[in-house]
């Protein structure tokens, strides 16, 4: 067992934190402030591979493992945890389209991939959330065409994203995706939602109003839809816990500088015992978490029977640890932790809706549970007697 990176890890993960610190970082409290997409950066991380991380190289992307995927997502985290966590959603669109699409949808695929055109998911809807499986948006098959109708909620990149893979019903009750065009005829766009955080990306509402989509745009067979849209969550858990662990490793970071340069009765915050120990709890529960991370990614990479399950263990954990060691941070900084001149709070913000989407950490309990009462579990075991 290796726990170092190998030369090509190093490489790429460097490559991720320039681009956190030159380009995404000196701009992520303007982004907040004045709630901008930054769709120029984001082609710009499209020209640097950051958009098709772990799509396959036959189409267009660097087909790295989930594994060093997520090392770069926590890398890039640490510069904007929004546009970040926006990346990892266009990656698990381009990565559904380019794995399950047929030919008619590999042009789209490249696209995606460049950073030419970007990319949204459409599963939850107004009366399903948690329990995404009773959607109701209808796919009904006309003169060989697929005609959609219904709404979604909470669409992260609605409304500046080109394509988006919509999960729906069709007429013989079995779920579907599809790849639709984000101008097509009937599809409107609720406004932009009012968030806590995330502002560097829009949420919006869509609605389906008899929109005409090729049955060329469908993903895989009929009936295989609900599969391809949990096998896209079982990564973009991974990749929204990335972010929670890279923008809490950067308010750690912060917090420890802060605790070494702010003297408070005659003395450095660093030199207080119960200060210190609190650096230490969130330094070690931080590492426990990243390295829980890392083991579902590597799972999912070598399909283990017990990925799924992991990927849920490791995004509950990972996302209430990001938000706690951010939290603790800000306390670690006072007053200042509060105020916008500092980054603390945005941190804050920004990773507290990690713990809501991609199914909420209850629904995270529910699927690890699952696993653990299942016959599969634990096959080493020692028997008494
Ligand atoms: C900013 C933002 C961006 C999002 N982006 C996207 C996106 O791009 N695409 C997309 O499809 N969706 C997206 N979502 C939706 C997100 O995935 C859902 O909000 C989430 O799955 C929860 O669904 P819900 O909001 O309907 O809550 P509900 O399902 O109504 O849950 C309410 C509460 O009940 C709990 N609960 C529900 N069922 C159970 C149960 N069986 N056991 C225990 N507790 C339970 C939940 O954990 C939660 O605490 C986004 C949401 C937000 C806030």
């Amino acid at each position: 067992m290796d726990f170092g990176l190998n030369a090509e890890q190093a490489a790429i993960q460097e490559a991720a934190r320039q681009f956190a610190q030159s380009v995404l970082m000196p701009n992520a409290a303007q982004w907040d402030e004045n709630e901008t997409f930054p769709r120029e950066v984001l082609s710009q991380a499209g020209q640097m591979g950051f958009l098709g991380l772990y799509t396959p190289q036959d189409h267009g992307g660097i087909g790295l493992s989930r594994l060093d995927s997520v090392m770069t997502f926590e890398a890039l985290a640490m510069g904007c945890t929004s546009t970040t966590a926006y990346m990892t959603i266009h990656n698990m669109v381009t990565w559904m389209i380019a794995s399950f699409g047929g030919e008619a949808l590999r042009s789209i695929a490249t696209e995606l991939v460049s950073g030419k055109a970007l990319g949204a998911y459409c599963l939850t809807e107004p009366e399903a959330g948690s329990d995404a499986a009773s959607l109701v948006t209808s796919a009904t098959v006309v003169d060989g065409d697929v005609l959609l109708s219904g709404s979604k909620a909470f669409t992260s990149g609605a409304g500046e994203a080109d394509w988006l893979v919509v999960i729906a019903r069709d007429e013989d009750d079995r779920i579907s995706a599809y790849v639709v065009e984000g101008k097509a005829q009937g599809l409107s766009y609720g406004r932009k939602e009012a968030k806590m955080g995330w502002h560097s990306q829009p949420t919006r509402s869509v609605t389906f109003e008899q929109v005409r989509v090729p049955m060329s745009h469908r993903l895989g067979q009929g009936g295989d839809g609900f599969r391809f849209a949990m096998q896209g969550l079982d990564g973009g858990r991974l990749n929204i816990a990335a972010c929670s662990i890279g923008t809490a490793q950067q308010a750690l970071n912060l917090a420890r500088d802060h605790c070494q340069q702010r003297a408070q009765f005659g003395q450095p915050l660093a030199q207080f015992q119960g200060l210190q120990f609190k650096l230490a709890d969130m330094a070690t529960e931080l590492a426990a978490a990243r390295q829980l991370l890392h083991l579902a990614a590597w799972k999912l990479d070598e399909k283990e029977p017990d990925a799924s399950a992991h990927c849920a263990m490791a995004k509950r954990f990972a996302t209430d640890v990001g938000f706690q060691v951010c939290d603790a941070a800000l306390q670690l900084f006072g007053g200042y932790g509060y105020i916008r001149e500092y980054p603390l709070e945005r941190y804050f913000r920004d990773t507290r809706v990690h713990q809501i989407l991609e199914g909420t950490n209850e629904i995270m309990r529910v699927i690890v549970a699952r696993h653990v009462l299942s016959e599969h579990y634990n096959a080493m075991r020692l028997t008494e007697g």
